[in-house]
């Protein structure tokens, strides 16, 4: 908590993480096209024809806040991006850490990290780093006197319904009600006590977002996971103090195989596509100090409408990219999205 270690955040923060090429990408001679020169830049050599049919690479530039290369660990990734927003809570404000990307380019392995204890360096995620973080503010002097606790809770939205991954995956409607609040009636709020109790939420809800293939959504890809830590006072009406929505999105790789005859895969795109949208106008509203967020337009952007209004608070995305050629036209959409979020 020394004042150097603190980074204090703009509103909106956007970064570029690339992994590395996996194996199986390595075995097929998979090439690389996507590189990292240097603090806040990525170049992408996106192979274009030319009209004689001959091949060549067109270096297409992206400037971010941060960018980070295939050698950058978890622990670089979160001190840049959502440890500066757990300071942020403490002042009472509303924080979301976004992960944004093509399925496969690293969103699980950045957020959640590797909780199977299979590989043996396992490196945490972002949802663990940040809840150890939390502990070690609520532990200290400084925030003594504010008499805080905290609580997790930790859901999924797939087509555009909420279930709760700390409750078996039970249903749950949104509310609003006449002054914009919005409640997600009867999520689980579990009060924890230390960072190891969050862990063992993360891991439970996690086991449970992939488990029961006849329920909705076997596949964890099609939807977003929202990790929320709140801090409340210890008064009778445990009073909001702030709040730390961190999100697994969805692959946002469009339906390109649009002549799917598959109806529930393309209202499934549609659902996607519409709440990544609603994302991409609710953060633009939040950087442009907006009074109209158009936080209607999804129940993603719906359940964290506290997030994009109020004045502390802020917001950053990590937009992971794909190495491998073959995925280089989704990693363009990736970074022209990421690129939209920033500018305004
Ligand atoms: P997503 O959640 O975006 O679909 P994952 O996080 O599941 O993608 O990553 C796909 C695979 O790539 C996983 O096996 C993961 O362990 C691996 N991977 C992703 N990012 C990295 C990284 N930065 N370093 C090493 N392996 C990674
Ligand atoms: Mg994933």
């Amino acid at each position: 908590l020394s004042t150097n270690e603190h980074i204090e955040p703009h509103r909106i923060c956007v970064c570029v993480r690339k992994r590395p090429l996996n194996k199986q990408e390595n075995n097929k001679k998979e090439i690389d096209v996507v590189s990292v020169p240097g603090k806040g830049t990525l170049l992408v050599h996106e192979p274009k024809q030319k009209v004689d049919l001959t091949k060549y690479l067109e270096n297409q530039t992206f400037h971010f806040d941060y960018s980070f290369n295939e050698t950058a660990t978890n622990d670089l990734v979160y001190k840049f991006t959502a440890k500066p927003l757990v300071h942020s809570i403490f002042e009472g404000g509303m924080a979301t850490c976004f992960a944004y990307g093509q399925t496969g380019s690293g969103k699980t392995h950045t957020m959640g990290g590797d909780f199977t204890g299979r590989q043996q360096n396992s490196a945490k995620g972002i949802y663990a780093l940040a809840a150890q973080d939390v502990f070690t503010y609520l532990n200290h002097r400084r925030y003594a006197n504010l008499d805080l606790s905290a609580y997790v809770s930790f859901f999924e939205i797939y087509n555009g319904k909420v279930y709760d991954l700390l409750n078996k995956k039970a249903k749950l409607r949104v509310l609003e009600d006449d002054r914009q609040q919005v409640q997600v009636v009867g999520l689980e709020e579990v009060y924890v006590s230390s960072a190891e109790e969050v862990i063992k939420m993360i891991q439970q809800g996690s086991a449970c977002r992939t488990s029961g293939q006849t329920s909705a959504n076997a596949n964890s890809s099609r939807s977003h996971a929202i990790l929320q830590i709140t801090l409340r006072r210890n008064d009778r009406a445990t009073t909001l103090h702030g709040k730390f929505s961190l999100i697994d999105l969805a692959g946002n790789e469009r339906g390109t195989d649009v002549s799917s005859n598959d109806r529930s895969t393309l209202v499934e795109t549609a659902e996607i596509n519409r709440s990544l949208l609603a994302l991409k106008e609710c953060i633009r509203s939040l950087g442009m100090n907006s009074d109209h967020i158009p936080f209607r337009m999804s129940t993603l952007t719906k359940v964290l409408r506290d997030s994009f209004v109020g004045e502390k608070s802020k917001t950053c995305m990590i937009a992971m990219v794909s190495p491998g050629m073959t995925s280089c036209e989704y990693t363009m959409n990736t970074l022209r999205y990421a690129d939209r979020v920033k500018e305004l």
